[in-house]
Protein backbone atom coordinates (compact mmCIF):
# COMPACT_ATOMS: atom_id res chain seq x y z
CA UNK A 1 0.00 0.00 0.00
CA UNK A 2 1.30 3.48 -1.18
CA UNK A 3 2.45 5.68 1.27
CA UNK A 4 0.68 8.35 -0.24
CA UNK A 5 -2.60 6.47 0.34
CA UNK A 6 -2.58 6.32 3.48
CA UNK A 7 -1.88 10.27 4.22
CA UNK A 8 -4.50 10.98 2.23
CA UNK A 9 -6.45 8.91 4.00
CA UNK A 10 -5.33 10.04 7.05
CA UNK A 11 -5.50 13.66 6.61
CA UNK A 12 -9.31 13.52 5.07
CA UNK A 13 -10.13 11.48 8.22
CA UNK A 14 -9.38 13.97 10.44
CA UNK A 15 -10.57 17.02 8.08
CA UNK A 16 -14.20 14.87 7.52
CA UNK A 17 -13.94 14.36 11.58
CA UNK A 18 -13.33 18.14 12.82
CA UNK A 19 -15.95 19.38 10.02
CA UNK A 20 -18.88 16.74 10.97
CA UNK A 21 -20.85 19.87 11.79
CA UNK A 22 -20.84 21.15 8.46
CA UNK A 23 -22.22 18.24 6.96
CA UNK A 24 -22.04 16.95 3.19
CA UNK A 25 -19.89 20.41 2.90
CA UNK A 26 -17.50 18.53 5.31
CA UNK A 27 -18.08 15.79 3.55
CA UNK A 28 -16.43 16.88 -0.05
CA UNK A 29 -13.93 18.66 1.38
CA UNK A 30 -12.51 15.55 2.79
CA UNK A 31 -12.48 14.44 -0.62
CA UNK A 32 -11.17 17.42 -1.96
CA UNK A 33 -7.87 16.65 0.57
CA UNK A 34 -7.83 13.29 -0.13
CA UNK A 35 -7.53 13.92 -4.00
CA UNK A 36 -4.36 17.11 -3.50
CA UNK A 37 -2.15 14.50 -1.27
CA UNK A 38 -3.16 11.99 -3.65
CA UNK A 39 -4.57 12.13 -7.27
CA UNK A 40 -5.38 8.91 -8.14
CA UNK A 41 -6.68 7.84 -4.68
CA UNK A 42 -10.25 6.82 -5.94
CA UNK A 43 -8.68 4.42 -8.23
CA UNK A 44 -6.52 2.83 -5.45
CA UNK A 45 -9.74 2.69 -3.56
CA UNK A 46 -12.40 1.35 -5.65
CA UNK A 47 -10.09 -1.03 -7.30
CA UNK A 48 -10.31 -2.77 -3.77
CA UNK A 49 -14.05 -3.39 -3.82
CA UNK A 50 -14.56 -7.52 -4.22
CA UNK A 51 -17.29 -7.99 -6.31
CA UNK A 52 -19.25 -4.76 -7.87
CA UNK A 53 -19.43 -0.94 -8.43
CA UNK A 54 -22.71 0.33 -9.00
CA UNK A 55 -23.26 4.08 -10.57
CA UNK A 56 -27.06 5.27 -10.49
CA UNK A 57 -27.25 8.31 -12.75
CA UNK A 58 -30.06 9.95 -13.63
CA UNK A 59 -32.20 13.05 -12.92
CA UNK A 60 -34.55 12.19 -10.64
CA UNK A 61 -34.89 9.54 -7.78
CA UNK A 62 -31.12 8.65 -7.88
CA UNK A 63 -30.55 9.19 -4.06
CA UNK A 64 -33.59 7.48 -3.32
CA UNK A 65 -32.79 4.39 -5.34
CA UNK A 66 -29.22 4.66 -4.89
CA UNK A 67 -29.18 4.38 -1.20
CA UNK A 68 -32.49 1.69 -1.35
CA UNK A 69 -29.68 -0.44 -3.68
CA UNK A 70 -27.35 -0.14 -0.84
CA UNK A 71 -29.73 -1.25 2.04
CA UNK A 72 -31.34 -4.23 -0.72
CA UNK A 73 -27.21 -5.57 -1.25
CA UNK A 74 -26.56 -5.49 2.43
CA UNK A 75 -29.60 -7.06 3.32
CA UNK A 76 -28.30 -10.12 1.31
CA UNK A 77 -25.51 -9.83 3.82
CA UNK A 78 -22.73 -7.72 1.59
CA UNK A 79 -20.56 -5.12 2.68
CA UNK A 80 -21.42 -1.87 0.85
CA UNK A 81 -19.69 1.62 0.76
CA UNK A 82 -22.10 4.24 -0.63
CA UNK A 83 -22.53 7.82 -0.87
CA UNK A 84 -25.28 8.40 1.05
CA UNK A 85 -25.45 12.03 1.65
CA UNK A 86 -25.77 12.71 -1.71
CA UNK A 87 -23.00 13.85 -2.83
CA UNK A 88 -22.57 13.16 -6.33
CA UNK A 89 -19.51 15.11 -8.07
CA UNK A 90 -15.62 13.86 -7.55
CA UNK A 91 -14.68 15.28 -4.02
CA UNK A 92 -18.19 13.54 -2.70
CA UNK A 93 -17.43 9.93 -4.41
CA UNK A 94 -13.81 10.34 -3.40
CA UNK A 95 -14.43 11.35 0.38
CA UNK A 96 -17.45 8.52 0.47
CA UNK A 97 -14.20 5.98 -0.30
CA UNK A 98 -12.11 7.49 1.58
CA UNK A 99 -14.15 7.65 4.60
CA UNK A 100 -14.64 3.76 4.51
CA UNK A 101 -11.51 3.03 4.40
CA UNK A 102 -9.68 1.76 7.47
CA UNK A 103 -6.35 4.05 8.36
CA UNK A 104 -3.65 1.85 6.27
CA UNK A 105 -5.30 2.78 3.50
CA UNK A 106 -7.39 -0.81 3.06
CA UNK A 107 -10.89 -1.30 1.64
CA UNK A 108 -13.20 -3.93 3.13
CA UNK A 109 -16.57 -3.77 0.94
CA UNK A 110 -17.70 -6.28 -1.52
CA UNK A 111 -19.77 -3.22 -3.50
CA UNK A 112 -19.71 0.16 -3.92
CA UNK A 113 -22.88 1.66 -4.54
CA UNK A 114 -22.33 5.43 -5.92
CA UNK A 115 -25.06 8.08 -7.20
CA UNK A 116 -22.61 9.86 -9.85
CA UNK A 117 -24.38 13.75 -10.98
CA UNK A 118 -24.31 12.98 -14.85
CA UNK A 119 -21.54 15.93 -15.66
CA UNK A 120 -19.53 14.28 -13.67
CA UNK A 121 -19.50 10.97 -14.95
CA UNK A 122 -16.57 12.42 -17.07
CA UNK A 123 -14.04 12.79 -13.99
CA UNK A 124 -15.39 9.73 -11.82
CA UNK A 125 -16.13 7.01 -14.06
CA UNK A 126 -12.85 6.55 -15.77
CA UNK A 127 -11.49 6.81 -12.10
CA UNK A 128 -13.66 3.92 -10.89
CA UNK A 129 -14.66 1.49 -13.90
CA UNK A 130 -18.10 0.89 -12.73
CA UNK A 131 -19.73 -2.89 -13.54
CA UNK A 132 -23.06 -1.44 -13.61
CA UNK A 133 -24.79 1.64 -14.29
CA UNK A 134 -28.19 2.30 -12.95
CA UNK A 135 -29.96 4.94 -15.29
CA UNK A 136 -33.54 5.91 -13.48
CA UNK A 137 -34.75 8.71 -16.28
CA UNK A 138 -34.02 11.59 -18.56
CA UNK A 139 -36.01 15.33 -17.55
CA UNK A 140 -35.44 18.55 -17.74
CA UNK A 141 -33.15 19.41 -14.90
CA UNK A 142 -31.24 23.02 -13.53
CA UNK A 143 -30.73 23.67 -17.44
CA UNK A 144 -28.20 26.67 -17.22
CA UNK A 145 -26.14 24.40 -15.22
CA UNK A 146 -25.75 21.63 -17.89
CA UNK A 147 -27.37 22.80 -20.94
CA UNK A 148 -29.87 20.63 -22.61
CA UNK A 149 -30.64 17.20 -21.96
CA UNK A 150 -28.74 16.46 -25.59
CA UNK A 151 -25.21 16.82 -23.79
CA UNK A 152 -26.34 15.18 -21.27
CA UNK A 153 -27.17 12.08 -23.04
CA UNK A 154 -23.60 12.57 -24.87
CA UNK A 155 -21.83 12.92 -21.48
CA UNK A 156 -23.30 9.13 -20.73
CA UNK A 157 -23.12 7.61 -24.25
CA UNK A 158 -19.36 8.55 -24.18
CA UNK A 159 -18.78 7.13 -20.74
CA UNK A 160 -21.10 3.67 -21.71
CA UNK A 161 -18.51 3.56 -24.98
CA UNK A 162 -15.60 4.19 -22.74
CA UNK A 163 -16.46 1.45 -20.35
CA UNK A 164 -18.29 -1.32 -23.17
CA UNK A 165 -18.32 -4.26 -20.44
CA UNK A 166 -20.36 -1.97 -18.33
CA UNK A 167 -24.04 -3.57 -17.79
CA UNK A 168 -26.50 -0.64 -18.14
CA UNK A 169 -30.05 -1.10 -16.02
CA UNK A 170 -32.54 1.11 -17.11
CA UNK A 171 -35.87 2.27 -17.38
CA UNK A 172 -37.28 0.99 -20.31
CA UNK A 173 -40.38 3.37 -20.10
CA UNK A 174 -38.11 6.33 -20.85
CA UNK A 175 -37.26 6.43 -24.48
CA UNK A 176 -34.65 8.46 -23.72
CA UNK A 177 -32.98 6.66 -21.28
CA UNK A 178 -33.65 3.47 -23.49
CA UNK A 179 -32.36 5.22 -26.30
CA UNK A 180 -29.15 5.65 -24.86
CA UNK A 181 -28.73 2.37 -23.76
CA UNK A 182 -29.78 0.44 -26.84
CA UNK A 183 -27.34 2.67 -28.71
CA UNK A 184 -24.63 3.06 -26.98
CA UNK A 185 -23.96 -1.34 -27.64
CA UNK A 186 -23.11 -2.04 -23.91
CA UNK A 187 -24.85 -4.99 -22.22
CA UNK A 188 -28.42 -3.86 -21.02
CA UNK A 189 -31.80 -4.95 -18.54
CA UNK A 190 -34.35 -3.08 -18.58
CA UNK A 191 -37.26 -2.26 -16.11
CA UNK A 192 -40.23 -0.60 -16.36
CA UNK A 193 -44.34 -0.96 -15.75
CA UNK A 194 -45.75 -2.38 -19.00
CA UNK A 195 -49.42 -1.38 -17.93
CA UNK A 196 -51.20 2.08 -17.31
CA UNK A 197 -51.69 2.85 -14.04
CA UNK A 198 -52.69 6.44 -13.01
CA UNK A 199 -54.27 8.82 -15.63
CA UNK A 200 -51.32 11.08 -16.78
CA UNK A 201 -52.14 15.12 -16.37
CA UNK A 202 -53.02 15.96 -20.36
CA UNK A 203 -50.80 19.37 -20.20
CA UNK A 204 -47.83 17.88 -18.22
CA UNK A 205 -44.68 18.66 -20.33
CA UNK A 206 -42.69 15.94 -21.99
CA UNK A 207 -39.34 16.17 -23.06
CA UNK A 208 -37.79 13.26 -25.81
CA UNK A 209 -41.16 13.80 -27.83
CA UNK A 210 -39.08 12.67 -31.41
CA UNK A 211 -37.35 9.82 -32.04
CA UNK A 212 -33.68 10.13 -31.18
CA UNK A 213 -32.73 7.45 -34.12
CA UNK A 214 -34.56 9.37 -37.09
CA UNK A 215 -35.77 12.47 -35.89
CA UNK A 216 -39.56 11.22 -36.32
CA UNK A 217 -42.27 12.25 -33.85
CA UNK A 218 -42.83 9.24 -31.16
CA UNK A 219 -46.33 7.44 -30.69
CA UNK A 220 -47.29 6.79 -27.15
CA UNK A 221 -49.86 3.93 -26.28
CA UNK A 222 -49.97 5.57 -22.95
CA UNK A 223 -48.32 7.74 -20.50
CA UNK A 224 -47.41 7.09 -17.18
CA UNK A 225 -46.13 10.39 -16.40
CA UNK A 226 -43.94 13.36 -18.37
CA UNK A 227 -42.43 11.45 -21.13
CA UNK A 228 -42.70 7.97 -19.23
CA UNK A 229 -44.97 5.56 -21.05
CA UNK A 230 -45.25 3.22 -23.62
CA UNK A 231 -43.72 4.31 -26.76
CA UNK A 232 -43.25 3.61 -30.58
CA UNK A 233 -41.57 5.22 -33.49
CA UNK A 234 -43.58 4.63 -36.50
CA UNK A 235 -41.03 4.90 -38.96
CA UNK A 236 -37.72 3.32 -37.95
CA UNK A 237 -39.39 0.88 -35.22
CA UNK A 238 -37.68 1.94 -32.31
CA UNK A 239 -39.77 1.52 -29.39
CA UNK A 240 -40.19 0.54 -25.48
CA UNK A 241 -37.50 -2.76 -25.50
CA UNK A 242 -38.87 -5.31 -23.78
CA UNK A 243 -39.18 -5.02 -20.23
CA UNK A 244 -36.91 -7.96 -17.86
CA UNK A 245 -38.33 -6.31 -14.71
CA UNK A 246 -42.17 -5.53 -14.95
CA UNK A 247 -43.87 -4.28 -12.59
CA UNK A 248 -47.63 -5.49 -12.55
CA UNK A 249 -50.57 -5.24 -10.20
CA UNK A 250 -49.48 -1.65 -9.17
CA UNK A 251 -51.37 0.12 -6.86
CA UNK A 252 -51.20 3.36 -5.83
CA UNK A 253 -52.48 5.38 -2.41
CA UNK A 254 -51.50 5.46 0.91
CA UNK A 255 -48.75 2.73 -0.08
CA UNK A 256 -47.72 1.13 -3.24
CA UNK A 257 -47.90 -1.93 -3.51
CA UNK A 258 -47.16 -4.43 -7.30
CA UNK A 259 -45.96 -8.07 -8.64
CA UNK A 260 -42.69 -8.31 -10.04
CA UNK A 261 -41.52 -11.36 -11.07
CA UNK A 262 -42.84 -13.99 -8.33
CA UNK A 263 -42.93 -11.40 -5.49
CA UNK A 264 -45.28 -8.83 -4.04
CA UNK A 265 -43.80 -5.65 -3.33
CA UNK A 266 -45.06 -3.42 -0.48
CA UNK A 267 -44.10 0.01 0.34
CA UNK A 268 -45.03 2.54 2.90
CA UNK A 269 -44.49 4.75 0.47
CA UNK A 270 -46.66 7.77 -1.08
CA UNK A 271 -45.52 8.83 -4.68
CA UNK A 272 -46.05 6.38 -8.10
CA UNK A 273 -42.63 7.63 -9.57
CA UNK A 274 -41.20 5.60 -5.91
CA UNK A 275 -42.56 2.65 -8.02
CA UNK A 276 -40.04 3.03 -10.28
CA UNK A 277 -36.89 3.66 -7.42
CA UNK A 278 -38.13 0.77 -5.62
CA UNK A 279 -38.19 -1.50 -9.44
CA UNK A 280 -34.48 0.02 -10.37
CA UNK A 281 -33.01 -1.07 -6.75
CA UNK A 282 -35.17 -4.59 -7.20
CA UNK A 283 -33.64 -5.14 -11.13
CA UNK A 284 -30.12 -4.00 -9.78
CA UNK A 285 -29.92 -6.57 -6.85
CA UNK A 286 -31.37 -8.83 -9.05
CA UNK A 287 -28.87 -8.40 -11.91
CA UNK A 288 -25.75 -8.89 -9.29
CA UNK A 289 -27.26 -12.20 -9.04
CA UNK A 290 -28.95 -12.27 -6.00
CA UNK A 291 -32.14 -14.20 -5.39
CA UNK A 292 -33.91 -10.62 -3.81
CA UNK A 293 -35.84 -12.91 -1.16
CA UNK A 294 -34.57 -9.78 1.27
CA UNK A 295 -35.93 -7.57 -0.51
CA UNK A 296 -39.34 -6.64 0.94
CA UNK A 297 -38.25 -7.31 4.01
CA UNK A 298 -35.05 -4.25 3.82
CA UNK A 299 -37.95 -1.99 2.26
CA UNK A 300 -40.22 -1.90 5.50
CA UNK A 301 -37.19 -0.89 7.23
CA UNK A 302 -36.01 0.90 4.76
CA UNK A 303 -35.95 5.27 5.70
CA UNK A 304 -35.26 6.92 2.68
CA UNK A 305 -33.49 10.11 4.41
CA UNK A 306 -31.88 13.25 3.29
CA UNK A 307 -35.55 14.68 2.63
CA UNK A 308 -36.67 12.66 0.22
CA UNK A 309 -40.53 12.37 1.81
CA UNK A 310 -38.60 11.98 4.99
CA UNK A 311 -41.09 12.10 8.29
CA UNK A 312 -40.61 14.52 11.10
CA UNK A 313 -42.90 15.04 14.41
CA UNK A 314 -42.76 18.67 15.79
CA UNK A 315 -44.98 19.60 18.97
CA UNK A 316 -47.98 17.36 17.27
CA UNK A 317 -47.69 18.35 14.13
CA UNK A 318 -46.36 15.43 11.26
CA UNK A 319 -44.25 16.99 9.23
CA UNK A 320 -43.27 15.57 5.22
CA UNK A 321 -40.26 17.54 3.71
CA UNK A 322 -39.51 16.40 -0.10
CA UNK A 323 -37.06 17.44 -2.49
CA UNK A 324 -38.76 18.92 -5.99
CA UNK A 325 -35.65 20.44 -8.16
CA UNK A 326 -37.67 20.71 -11.70
CA UNK A 327 -40.80 19.84 -13.52
CA UNK A 328 -41.10 16.58 -13.59
CA UNK A 329 -39.86 15.98 -9.83
CA UNK A 330 -42.34 19.20 -9.17
CA UNK A 331 -45.40 17.13 -10.99
CA UNK A 332 -45.04 13.99 -9.26
CA UNK A 333 -44.46 15.40 -5.87
CA UNK A 334 -47.63 17.37 -5.77
CA UNK A 335 -49.75 14.25 -6.99
CA UNK A 336 -47.93 12.08 -4.06
CA UNK A 337 -49.75 14.97 -1.65
CA UNK A 338 -52.57 14.68 -3.18
CA UNK A 339 -52.40 11.18 -2.66
CA UNK A 340 -53.27 12.46 0.89
CA UNK A 341 -56.70 13.24 1.09
CA UNK A 342 -56.88 14.31 4.61
CA UNK A 343 -56.33 18.59 5.32
CA UNK A 344 -52.88 19.42 5.04
CA UNK A 345 -51.04 22.60 4.91
CA UNK A 346 -48.07 23.02 2.23
CA UNK A 347 -45.17 25.33 2.48
CA UNK A 348 -42.87 25.72 -0.70
CA UNK A 349 -39.63 26.92 -0.22
CA UNK A 350 -37.84 28.26 -3.45
CA UNK A 351 -34.23 29.51 -3.83
CA UNK A 352 -32.16 30.10 -7.07
CA UNK A 353 -28.70 30.01 -5.70
CA UNK A 354 -26.20 28.17 -8.20
CA UNK A 355 -26.96 24.42 -7.56
CA UNK A 356 -30.71 24.95 -8.09
CA UNK A 357 -30.10 26.70 -11.63
CA UNK A 358 -30.60 31.19 -11.31
CA UNK A 359 -33.22 30.60 -13.75
CA UNK A 360 -36.67 29.66 -12.39
CA UNK A 361 -38.88 29.57 -15.00
CA UNK A 362 -39.43 26.37 -15.09
CA UNK A 363 -41.61 27.09 -11.92
CA UNK A 364 -44.34 27.92 -15.10
CA UNK A 365 -43.84 24.09 -15.89
CA UNK A 366 -45.37 22.41 -13.01
CA UNK A 367 -49.33 22.10 -12.78
CA UNK A 368 -49.92 24.41 -9.89
CA UNK A 369 -53.41 24.29 -10.81
CA UNK A 370 -53.66 21.09 -8.99
CA UNK A 371 -52.91 22.63 -5.65
CA UNK A 372 -56.47 24.55 -5.89
CA UNK A 373 -58.30 21.40 -3.64
CA UNK A 374 -60.24 22.17 -0.71
CA UNK A 375 -57.85 19.41 1.37
CA UNK A 376 -55.40 21.87 1.19
CA UNK A 377 -55.75 24.92 4.00
CA UNK A 378 -53.22 26.98 3.53
CA UNK A 379 -50.15 27.04 1.28
CA UNK A 380 -46.85 29.42 2.39
CA UNK A 381 -44.28 30.38 -0.04
CA UNK A 382 -40.59 30.70 1.00
CA UNK A 383 -36.96 30.83 0.16
CA UNK A 384 -35.23 33.22 -1.99
CA UNK A 385 -37.44 33.65 -4.99
CA UNK A 386 -40.76 33.29 -2.64
CA UNK A 387 -42.38 36.38 -4.39
CA UNK A 388 -41.53 34.40 -7.63
CA UNK A 389 -43.61 31.43 -6.59
CA UNK A 390 -46.56 33.61 -4.90
CA UNK A 391 -46.77 34.93 -8.57
CA UNK A 392 -46.92 31.66 -10.12
CA UNK A 393 -49.80 30.53 -7.83
CA UNK A 394 -51.57 33.89 -7.66
CA UNK A 395 -51.69 33.28 -12.00
CA UNK A 396 -53.75 30.09 -11.36
CA UNK A 397 -55.61 31.84 -8.68
CA UNK A 398 -54.35 30.18 -5.32
CA UNK A 399 -53.59 32.61 -2.73
CA UNK A 400 -51.03 31.81 -0.82
CA UNK A 401 -49.12 33.27 2.82
CA UNK A 402 -45.87 35.02 2.25
CA UNK A 403 -43.16 34.28 4.64
CA UNK A 404 -39.22 34.51 3.16
CA UNK A 405 -37.71 33.16 6.33
CA UNK A 406 -37.69 29.62 5.99
CA UNK A 407 -37.87 28.37 9.81
CA UNK A 408 -40.45 30.91 10.58
CA UNK A 409 -42.70 29.63 7.66
CA UNK A 410 -42.29 26.45 9.39
CA UNK A 411 -43.02 27.52 13.25
CA UNK A 412 -46.25 29.28 12.21
CA UNK A 413 -48.00 26.18 10.48
CA UNK A 414 -46.74 24.10 13.11
CA UNK A 415 -48.44 26.76 15.31
CA UNK A 416 -52.07 27.21 13.78
CA UNK A 417 -52.01 24.58 10.91
CA UNK A 418 -53.89 21.11 10.90
CA UNK A 419 -50.89 19.10 12.41
CA UNK A 420 -50.32 17.43 8.60
CA UNK A 421 -47.55 19.60 7.26
CA UNK A 422 -45.79 18.87 3.78
CA UNK A 423 -42.99 21.27 2.74
CA UNK A 424 -41.88 21.55 -0.55
CA UNK A 425 -38.39 22.60 -1.35
CA UNK A 426 -35.94 22.80 -4.20
CA UNK A 427 -31.98 21.73 -3.82
CA UNK A 428 -30.16 23.94 -1.87
CA UNK A 429 -33.18 25.05 0.43
CA UNK A 430 -33.15 21.08 1.06
CA UNK A 431 -30.20 21.24 3.09
CA UNK A 432 -31.14 23.87 5.39
CA UNK A 433 -34.45 22.95 6.05
CA UNK A 434 -33.80 19.93 6.84
CA UNK A 435 -31.61 21.35 9.68
CA UNK A 436 -34.32 23.52 10.96
CA UNK A 437 -36.97 20.72 10.79
CA UNK A 438 -34.31 18.31 12.55
CA UNK A 439 -33.61 21.09 15.11
CA UNK A 440 -37.27 21.73 15.54
CA UNK A 441 -38.03 17.98 16.41
CA UNK A 442 -35.31 18.11 19.09
CA UNK A 443 -37.05 21.46 21.12
CA UNK A 444 -39.61 20.81 23.71
CA UNK A 445 -43.28 22.28 23.08
ZN1 LIG B 1 -37.50 6.57 -35.35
Amino acid sequence: MKIRVMIAVTAAKLAGYICKKMGRQGVTWAGKIALGICPDILEQLSSQVRKGIFATCGTNGKTTTNNMLCAALEAEGQKVICNHTGSNMLNGVVAAFVLAAKWNGKIDADYACIESDEASTRHIFPRIKPDYMLLTNLFRDQLDRYGEIDITMKILEEMMQKIPDMKIIVNGDDALSAYLAMDAGNPYVTYGISKPVIQSAANEIREGRFCKRCGEKLEYGFYHYSQLGDYHCPKCGFARPELNFDAEDVKVGDQLSFRVEDKHIVANYKGFYNVYNILAAYAAVRTAGFAGDHFQDMLQKFNPENGRMEQFRIMGTGVTLNLAKNPAGFNQNISAVMQDKSPKDIIIAINDNAQDGTDISWLWDVDFDLLGEESIRSITVSGIRCQDMRLRLKYVDIPSILEGDVEKAIRDRVKDGVGNLYVLVNYTALFSTRNILKKLEGEKS
